[in-house]
C-alpha cells in the first residue's frame, strides 16, 4: 500500500511545504481519505485515475478544493466520481457546499457519458468496499459528525483518527483490526492550549500521548498531523517529548509505502 498526505502548498521552486493547511490522504493513486488539497496538488496521475473519495466530516479544511477537483475533470469523466460517507455527511455536503449557491449540485449533473459525481453511503461500524480497499468507519469525538476509519488492502492496514479528542470507539475498531501498519493521529493544538483543543474537539500532544495508551497494536508506525502551522514547532517539540519511537510528522508529498 501506497499512502501521500497531499500538499497544501509549495514553496516557489515546486517542493511540497512541511506546513499542512488542508486534508487529503490519497491511496494507492486511486482512493482519497478526505479531499482539502485534492483539487489543488493531485499530481497528473492522481487526476486520472482518483475516482473514489472517502470523507470524514466536512469542516473545509477536508472538503475544500473537492468542488474544484470534480470541476476539473468535468468534461473527461467517464464514470462518476464517487463520494463515500455517511447519510448525514452528505446531507451536509448537499445543503452546505454542493447547494447551487457555494458550487453547482454535481450529483445532479452529467457530462455527455457520464453522472460526474455520486454519492455512496455507507453506514458506521459496517465494512464497505471502495475499490480495491475494504474499509469500516465509527464516530469520532469532533464538533461535527465525524467518522475516524480503518482501511485494508488484505495485506496491510491503515487507520485514520480524522479530527478528534478523546475518543473510545476509534480505539475500540482499532485494537480488533487482527493487524496495524500505520496509525494516522492528529495533534492540532500545543499543550498549553488544552482549553480551546478541548472546546474545538482537537488533540495536544499530551492527550495523544494519553490516547496512544489505549493501542494495543505492537509496533504501527505512527504519524502525527494536522499540526495548525502557527504552533507546528512547538507541537513538534513536545511530541519528540513524548518519547514514542515510531511516532514522526507526516511529511506531505512523501510517498510511504508498506
Ligand atoms: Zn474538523
Ligand atoms: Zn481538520
Amino acid at each position: 500500500m501506497k499512502l501521500q498526505l497531499l500538499p497544501s502548498t509549495f514553496d516557489p521552486e515546486g517542493r511540497a511545504s512541511p506546513e499542512q493547511r488542508l486534508s487529503c490522504y490519497v491511496i494507492d493513486d486511486r482512493v482519497a481519505i478526505d479531499a482539502g488539497s485534492l483539487g489543488l496538488a493531485a499530481t497528473d496521475r492522481q487526476r486520472d485515475t482518483v475516482r473514489d473519495i472517502i470523507i470524514s466530516h466536512t469542516h473545509i479544511d477536508h472538503v475544500a478544493s473537492l468542488p474544484i477537483f470534480i470541476d476539473d475533470l468535468f468534461a473527461t469523466l467517464t464514470e462518476p466520481v464517487r463520494i463515500h460517507a455517511t447519510e448525514e455527511i452528505i446531507e451536509l455536503l448537499e445543503r452546505d457546499v454542493f447547494n447551487w449557491r457555494v458550487y453547482p449540485r454535481f450529483a445532479d449533473l452529467s457530462n455527455v457519458r457520464t453522472r460526474v459525481m455520486e454519492y455512496v453511503p455507507f453506514r458506521v461500524g459496517e465494512p464497505f468496499g471502495v475499490a480495491h480497499l475494504s474499509v469500516t468507519a465509527v464516530p469520532v469525538n469532533h464538533v461535527v459528525p465525524t467518522v475516524g476509519m480503518i482501511v485494508s488492502d488484505g495485506r496491510t492496514t491503515i487507520a485514520y483518527g480524522a479530527d478528534t479528542a478523546e475518543t473510545e470507539l476509534f480505539w475500540q475498531l482499532v485494537n480488533s483490526a487482527p493487524r496495524l501498519d500505520a496509525l494516522i493521529i492528529e495533534a492540532s493544538f500545543p499543550n498549553s492550549m488544552g482549553e480551546l483543543a478541548q472546546v474545538s474537539k482537537h488533540l495536544t500532544p499530551r492527550s495523544v500521548g494519553t490516547e496512544l495508551k489505549k493501542l494495543e497494536h505492537e509496533s504501527p508506525d505512527i504519524f502525527a498531523v494536522h499540526l495548525k502551522p502557527a504552533y507546528r514547532d512547538t507541537l513538534i517539540a513536545e511530541l519528540d517529548a513524548l518519547g514514542i519511537t515510531r511516532l514522526q510528522v507526516m511529511e506531505p508529498g512523501r510517498e510511504y509505502k508498506w
